[in-house]
């Protein structure tokens, strides 16, 4: 009777978890297919290493968290990127241009204007909808080599000699069928975003500053065009910024304190639109329409090491930054940039992917403009985004010496347009191949 059962028992554990072998080892793991997984698989595939993307949510599925309903501004430095990986064009069919950026202060003088004229640039960057990047960036990657797994996350990480083994969960999503899968690979990149799994299981700490923030986002119409302007405008409630989306629709980012978050989010749409209203102004003339509301806790996370044996954190897992300066993508996508170079190099001079000396040279190359941009960024949310009456003077100042100081606007001009830190090839317009005719 004992035997019977404890049989029977055996016979469900097994039907709810299958273990299989994965057939095949793997160069490159890329864990998470979001925007920077996903983007840097369609690097990759120009090097012709055999790549493996896991992904826990179906690329049509509504609860994707990598392609929600945020809209973001690509920087004219991430435009070139793509115009590398051959995507530029596509990309520019669902994205609206920006051809100026005009940043105020509600009630002061302070106000600076960037325009693309001025920089002798088409566009200071391109606003896209990321459920629309989702299906450019899914059709590009379905043409590649890369081999996916989704629905599936991974359980667990284990070094193993020369590898990273991975076991992962297949269909994690529908809790009744689970069966598991193990595969190892030189280098696994961790692009899970900022509650990063694999940084957890490796053991990685992170520094965390909360901004005591929320971001509410959503989608307005105004009476007015938005000719392609992006505004940035600091309240004493916080900053609203406004990116021009097709169809003269506009996409709304309102950063404010997160005691006042959860009532903006409930009142309904007439309210919240004269709150806004308030805020912004009517350079747009009256706000229209709004669509739903969503919301975001704002904070610094900066994992404390962006390596370790056989490993990279990438874009969110590596650093997620205030959006007040628009730069978490954009700053990610030129450590893909970079990454690729790496691992470029390491297949002309047959070099192991995984090795810590190439690790070390992508760490090395990557600082500068990483510690820029995520002190840019952390002093700005500081100074911007902090509604005291008692910052209001620096910050006036920082906008009026802007305006007349053409080294500070430039200076501003370059972090938004997203060109710092070691031009790699990517960012030099020049493919990832291995075909020397393109060194
Ligand atoms: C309101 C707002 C506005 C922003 N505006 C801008 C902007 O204008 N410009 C800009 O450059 N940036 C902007 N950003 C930042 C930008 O959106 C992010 O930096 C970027 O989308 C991060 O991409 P990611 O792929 O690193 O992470 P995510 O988008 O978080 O993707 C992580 C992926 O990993 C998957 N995953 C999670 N756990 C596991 C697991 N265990 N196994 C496998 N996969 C897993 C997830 O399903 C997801 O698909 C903004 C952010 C916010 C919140």
């Amino acid at each position: 009777m004992h035997q019977k059962l404890s049989q029977t028992l055996k016979l469900l554990c097994q039907k709810a978890t299958k273990l299989t072998t994965d057939e095949g080892v793997y160069d490159v793991a890329i864990v998470g297919g979001g925007m920077i997984g996903s983007s840097l698989a369609i690097a990759l595939s120009a090097l012709a290493l055999k790549v493996v993307v896991i992904e826990p949510y179906p690329q049509t599925s509504e609860l994707a968290p990598g392609f929600d309903a945020r809209a973001i501004a690509l920087s004219w430095g991430s435009m070139r990127i793509f115009k590398s990986l051959v995507l530029d064009k596509l990309i520019e069919e669902i994205a609206t241009p920006i051809s100026s950026i005009h940043v105020s202060d509600k009630g002061h003088l302070g106000i600076t204007r960037l325009k693309a004229k001025q920089l002798n640039v088409s566009a200071l960057g391109q606003v896209v909808e990321l459920a629309d990047m989702g299906k450019i960036l899914f059709k590009a990657l379905a043409k590649t080599n890369t081999k996916q797994y989704c629905p599936a996350k991974v359980v667990e990480m284990q070094l193993q000699d020369g590898y990273r083994g991975l076991s992962i969960e297949l269909d994690c999503l529908d809790s009744s069928t689970k069966s598991t899968l193990d595969l190892k690979a030189k280098l696994v990149v961790a692009a899970d975003g900022n509650q990063s799994a694999i940084r957890a299981m490796a053991g990685i700490e992170t520094t965390s500053k909360p901004y005591e923030q929320v971001a509410i986002i959503s989608t307005l119409e105004s009476q007015l065009a938005h000719n392609n302007v992006a505004f940035e405008r600091f309240t004493e409630s916080g900053p609203v910024a406004f990116l021009p989306l097709s169809s003269n629709r506009i996409s709304m980012v309102w950063m404010v304190d997160k005691t006042v978050s959860e009532a903006l989010l409930e009142v309904d749409e007439a309210e919240f639109i004269s709150q806004l209203q308030r805020q912004f102004g009517y350079r747009l003339g009256r706000i229209t329409r709004l669509g739903k509301r969503f919301s975001y806790p704002l904070n610094l996370v900066t994992a404390n090491s962006c390596t370790q044996s056989r490993l990279v954190l990438l874009g969110n897992a590596a650093q997620s930054l205030h959006p007040i300066a628009g730069q978490g993508f954009n700053l990610g996508i030129r450590d893909i940039a970079c990454l690729g170079d790496v691992l470029r190099k390491a297949l002309l001079e047959n070099i192991d992917l995984g090795s810590a000396e190439l690790l070390e040279e992508y760490v090395l190359s990557r600082s500068s403009d990483k510690s820029q941009v995520i002190n840019f960024t952390d002093a700005a949310a500081r100074l911007f985004a902090n509604p005291s009456k008692l910052l209001s003077v620096p910050r006036n100042t920082a906008l009026i010496m802007m305006n007349f100081i053409p080294e500070l606007r430039s200076h501003l001009a370059e972090a938004a347009m997203g060109i710092g830190g070691r031009q790699s090839r990517l960012v030099r317009g020049l493919p990832l191949t291995l075909n020397r005719r393109y060194n």
